[in-house]
């Protein structure tokens, strides 16, 4: 009977006959909640080898080995789009990075902004949950979760070539600026705090060549509707939808 596949990423090599070690938590995860045994199945990514089909040759309580038999998936690469956002509350972060891996970006990066709720963010918690997402949602790469910068040092340090979509909830220039720019270049999508942008941080951005001002419609969305709405339509324009 063919389950759901369950997806594992480790990060170690992947190829044929390959043995792979399970740690603690995957080991807990595939043995106890999902009641593999000894010759299941079990897929596995490591973001470079592609997807693997391994069989359970070791299931232990701590640890485990599972040795790779046939790739399943080639190596795929995400659209090269990032996410900016300013941390919210933990559990809308939360849904903001999960989100994220689902509808597709490269790379997720915090930023620091004026009106932001949350000083503090766990990048490596964060990461943890990308994770999560991308054995769920099937993609053979993960996601890197940023540091939380700085929004003044991100912009002064911006790679010119790529276009920064900025979600502003002020937007009210004719159409709503997403026509900008070619298909497949890289990109980048800001999604500001609850309290939106301050008004230098409006004016910076404005007067940058590299950014582009977009809408989301005539409501007020909450940054986490924000990014998975700016996701869903820069990715049916650009990305991987298409
Ligand atoms: N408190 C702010 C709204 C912040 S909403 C205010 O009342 O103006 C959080 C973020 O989501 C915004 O900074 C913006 O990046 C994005 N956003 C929300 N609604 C939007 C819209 N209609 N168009 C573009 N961006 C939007």
């Amino acid at each position: 009977m063919a389950g759901p596949k369950i997806r594992v990423f480790v990060d170690q090599p992947l190829g044929q006959g390959q043995a792979v070690a399970l740690n603690e938590a995957q080991a807990n995860y595939l043995f106890s909640v999902m009641r593999l045994g000894l010759g299941d199945a079990v897929q596995l990514f490591n973001g470079r080898d592609g997807e693997w089909q391994a069989t359970v040759a070791e299931a232990g309580r701590r640890r485990g080995i599972a040795v790779c038999a046939a790739q399943t998936v080639p190596q795929g690469t995400p659209p090269d789009l990032w996410l900016l956002f300013s941390p919210v509350k933990k559990d809308r972060t939360n849904f903001i990075v999960e989100k994220a891996v689902e509808m597709g970006v490269a790379r997720l990066i915090p930023v620091a902004t004026r009106h932001m709720n949350s000083e503090r963010l766990r990048a490596e918690k964060q990461q943890a949950h990308a994770v999560e997402a991308a054995e769920q949602c099937g993609a053979t790469w993960v996601p890197e979760v940023a540091e939380l910068q700085p929004l003044d040092r991100l912009l002064a340090n911006w790679p010119a070539a790529r276009r920064l979509f900025w979600a502003d909830e002020g937007c009210s220039g004719p159409g709503n600026g997403w026509e900008d720019g070619p298909a497949g270049a890289a990109a980048a999508i800001l999604i500001g705090p609850e309290g939106g942008f301050s008004a230098d941080e409006r004016a910076r951005l404005a007067a940058l060549p590299f950014v582009t001002a977009v809408t989301l419609g005539p409501r007020i969305l909450r940054a986490e509707t924000a990014a998975v709405a700016a996701l869903a339509l820069w990715q049916t324009r650009f990305g991987d939808w298409r």
